[in-house]
């Protein structure tokens, strides 16, 4: 395993850090948690959570029980968030984490899904940041960390109005210059830089051919080829992998084992093969999948992404249909009010009612029922 140092804290945390998203199947706790335990074991010392991703606190904290008996001689870092701005939601929120993550104190805690600048101020005007401070004097909380989905240089005006110890944002071969301002701006303070989504939401994987750019090695999948791209960044302190099951896990840790540095005109040479376009990309994130009307947003805009990708439109009505088994000439879109709600929700900030449109009259230039 490779360990890099936490900002200016002086933690030494692994390269991959285990992301608690997307456990295959969050009833089986003994299954989750044996997942957690064995990135314990292969070297991972990084476990990211929260208590909005389903039971997965829970999952946590059984792992953890076990592991804490060994803490001592192997250490791990736990991370956790709220979304909480008043300080006493803020107490309460972190008392239940702890509860179910059977910790005593937590060593990441993020201000968490911060959306605009604007939400930030508000939250700081409420008096997050300031509890925060409390839970950290009081020993609850041992690092005061951000989480977000802002722009890149938004990121930056974020940190230089507080002084975060780290940041976790959205990073991977796909968003690389909507967050790169961010990631600069965070090595330049020494603030820590988790990334999730490593691997665009399944999106790169899904694409080998349109994302081979990434391999640097004949031998290597296109999923070590991004992982090592992140891990070769040294402004990067640990990549999120949300490993759903042993085989992934397998595959993130071979990526790190078989890491060799990639020679600078190399970076150059991906940098350069990374395309605006990919920034239009949808993560499949769910955040939008709140539509009032009951629209399916993420499944329509995971479809758009074959757009994006192939340039057909009838690849994306394909994968509407055999995909998700959506009709693209139904009602679906006709319902859309343009409220307007997903589209503040969205962590790409895509143009989401335009999107819904396009497939629309896609489908209907192509017949497709
Ligand atoms: S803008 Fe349309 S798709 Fe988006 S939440 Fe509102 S009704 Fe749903
Ligand atoms: S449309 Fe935006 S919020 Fe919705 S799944 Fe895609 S990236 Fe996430």
């Amino acid at each position: 395993m490779i360990y890099n140092t936490y900002g200016s804290t002086g933690i030494e945390v692994s390269a991959i850090g285990f992301g608690g998203m997307q456990f295959e199947n969050q009833d089986d706790i003994d299954v989750c948690a044996s997942l957690v335990k064995a990135a314990y074991d292969m070297d991972i010392n990084y476990f990211d959570t929260a208590p909005g991703y389903g039971k997965s606190e829970e999952l946590f904290g059984a792992a953890l029980k076990e592991m804490n008996k060994t803490r001592a001689q192997k250490p791990f870092y736990v991370s956790t968030k709220t979304m909480k701005a008043e300080p006493r939601q803020i107490r309460k929120e972190l008392e239940t984490s702890l509860k179910r993550l059977n910790l005593d104190y937590i060593d990441f805690y993020h201000v968490w899904c911060v959306m605009s600048l604007e939400a930030y101020k508000d939250r700081k005007a409420k008096g997050a940041l300031a509890e925060f401070e409390r839970l950290k004097a009081e020993g609850l909380v041992k690092h005061i960390c951000v989480s977000t989905h802002i722009t890149g240089s938004e990121i930056g005006e974020m940190l230089a109005d507080y002084p975060f110890e780290g940041v976790l944002l959205g990073y991977s071969a796909m968003n690389f210059a909507y967050r790169e301002a961010g990631l600069a701006a965070a090595a330049k303070l020494n603030c820590g830089v988790v990334v999730m989504n490593p691997l665009g939401g399944g999106i790169i994987p899904q694409h080998p051919d349109r994302f081979a750019f990434v391999k640097t090695r004949k031998t290597e999948t296109v999923v070590e080829g991004a992982l090592r791209f992140l891990i070769n960044d040294r402004r990067i302190t640990s990549a999120l992998v949300g490993a759903s099951n042993q085989q992934q896990l397998a595959e993130a840790i071979a990526a790190v084992e078989g890491y060799q540095p990639i020679r600078p005109e190399t970076v150059q040479k991906i940098r350069a093969s990374l395309k605006d376009a990919f920034n239009e990309l949808c993560t499949g994130c769910r955040y939008c999948d709140n539509c009032p009307e009951n629209i399916a947003v993420p499944k329509m805009m995971d479809a758009y992404n074959y757009y994006v990708l192939r340039g057909k439109g009838a690849d994306m009505i394909d994968r509407l249909r055999d995909h998700w088994n959506i009709s693209a000439k139904n009602d679906n879109v006709a319902r859309c009010t343009e409220c307007g709600q997903c589209e503040t929700a969205c962590t790409q900030k895509l143009p989401i009612c335009q999107r819904l449109k396009f497939v629309h009259a896609e489908a209907e230039r192509l017949g497709a029922g």
